[in-house]
């Protein structure tokens, strides 16, 4: 089964002195911390002299992820995949999202590839207060010819500061384009049974992680990550081939859970999952395509993918692929908040509304949005309510009157304006008359559903 590390396991190889150089008051703190992944071992000073040496190198040991984090890219461009502790998100929490590779070839047109790496740049989705972006460009070798393929990662590394995936089967073009952009960490696509030595070479030689492949045939990809280990590469990726047809496609999920579950259970090699739902343009450009890259890409982010390759750029297709990984990758143990606070919408002055809600993102925004959308001129007063929406923290005790007096108190609002009203979500209303009575202000019941906010003020606020 996978390891159960608690902070005691961990506090038993620290100094144990409470020097508090780590910024925790105390080594148990600290060790709480580990697990949480919010510090680094480093961060103790004590623990890296010469003479904790031992109990650094087990504390790495012991805290070394299931899932081998393989970094891609340099800097602060790069983008972490892998590092993941558990099979479910409930057990502890998913660390690094599946990142998204957009493909581009040697074969295409200077223009058709510069619009599509600045395609990749530009792709930004806001939602729930967070940034989604696409992260990887996977470079093809179509020519299968050196020169062609390092002219294009060349013109493709000029584009972007994203990082990159080199793919070919043939070594000599993959050196190719090593020597244009091996300085800046791509991922090499791919070692075979019949290339793991040259490619494993270059991944040594460019200190570069490499993707180690096998087609279905999960005893060979093992045979290929021993050998590639056995060289003394260590940023390994898994490729157990992606098929997208009847029994096929099955067997590609069935190998995605057996390696990520052989990972977790420490039975096996432990290293980040590759997947390819672009493979399904291979057989040409039927309209079906992208609702399948789709669906696919939308299972394989469920079933343990680190990584996948997409090939189409279309919007609508990519808008629920990043909106699931976003929903997945969250953190059960967190859920999304915003700064809790007086918030301002259009230029509200002495007599507009006040309204109040929580600072559960997924709240706070739609909230936000319909008041942007209606074009209300208002104050926003958000309550901390530990992340909670309305109803549940109203049940569980983190918004009662006492908080939303002691928000009003704090927020400044009654400097601001020089009515006492405020209107409390529909489904807090069993705290509107506790609020009457421990504040000096009138509470109205506004709207269970905040789309009906403009009508609500238009007929109740005067
Ligand atoms: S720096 Fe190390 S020894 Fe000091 S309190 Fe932190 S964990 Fe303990």
């Amino acid at each position: 089964m996978a390891k159960k590390i608690g902070p005691l396991d961990i506090y038993n190889y620290l100094p144990k002195t409470n020097c508090g150089e780590c910024g925790e008051k105390t080594c148990m703190a600290f060790a709480s911390q580990l697990i949480e992944r919010s510090v680094k071992l480093e961060d103790c000073s004590p623990l890296i002299q010469p003479n904790f040496a031992v109990s650094y190198r087990g504390l790495k040991e012991m805290l070394a992820p299931s899932v081998k984090e393989v970094l891609v890219g340099v800097e602060n461009t790069a983008v972490k995949i892998g590092g993941e502790e558990v099979i479910f998100r409930h057990e502890l929490t998913y660390f690094n999202k599946t990142a998204i590779a957009l493909d581009v070839h040697d074969e295409m047109e200077n223009d058709e590839l510069v619009s599509r790496v600045r395609y990749v740049n530009d792709f930004y989705f806001k939602r729930i207060g967070e940034e989604l972006k696409l992260d990887i460009i996977a470079i093809r070798s179509k020519s299968n010819d050196p020169d062609i393929f390092a002219q294009c990662v060349s013109k493709v590394s000029d584009e972007t500061k994203k990082p990159l995936m080199i793919c070919s089967w043939d070594p000599f073009v993959l050196e190719s384009g090593l020597k244009v952009v091996g300085h800046e960490r791509p991922l090499i696509y791919a070692a075979t049974k019949d290339t793991w030595k040259e490619i494993g070479g270059l991944a040594l030689k460019y200190n570069c992680p490499v993707v180690a492949f096998a087609d279905g045939d999960m005893s060979e990809l093992k045979s290929v990550v021993k050998a590639l280990e056995s060289m003394g590469v260590e940023d390994i990726v898994l490729d157990p081939g992606s098929h997208v047809e009847g029994q096929h496609l099955s067997n590609t999920f069935g190998n995605f859970v057996k390696s990520r579950r052989a990972a977790i259970w420490n039975e096996d090699v432990g290293y980040p999952l590759l997947g390819v739902p672009a493979i399904v343009w291979l057989n040409g450009d039927g309209a079906e395509n992208t609702f399948k890259e789709v669906m696919i890409a939308a299972i394989m982010i469920d079933k343990y993918a680190d990584l996948i390759i997409l090939h189409t750029p279309e919007i609508w297709a990519l808008l629920p692929i990043v909106t699931l990984r976003q929903n997945i990758y969250t953190d059960p143990r967190r859920p999304i908040a915003v700064d809790a606070g007086l918030k301002r919408f259009g230029n509200p002055d002495e007599n507009s509304p006040v309204l109040m809600t929580t600072n559960f993102a997924l709240t706070y925004y739609t909230v936000a949005s319909d008041i942007e959308s209606l074009g209300v001129d208002c104050y926003l007063l958000v309550i901390d309510t530990e992340g909670l929406g309305v109803e549940v923290s109203v049940a569980g005790g983190q918004l009662d009157a006492f908080k939303a007096v002691d928000a009003i108190k704090k927020s400044g609002i009654e400097e601001e304006v020089k009515h006492r009203k405020i209107i409390i979500p529909g489904l807090s209303s069993r705290i509107s008359g506790d609020l009457e009575i421990q504040s000096d202000w009138e509470v109205l019941v506004g709207p269970v559903d905040s789309s009906s906010i403009g009508d609500f003020i238009e007929k109740k606020w005067s």
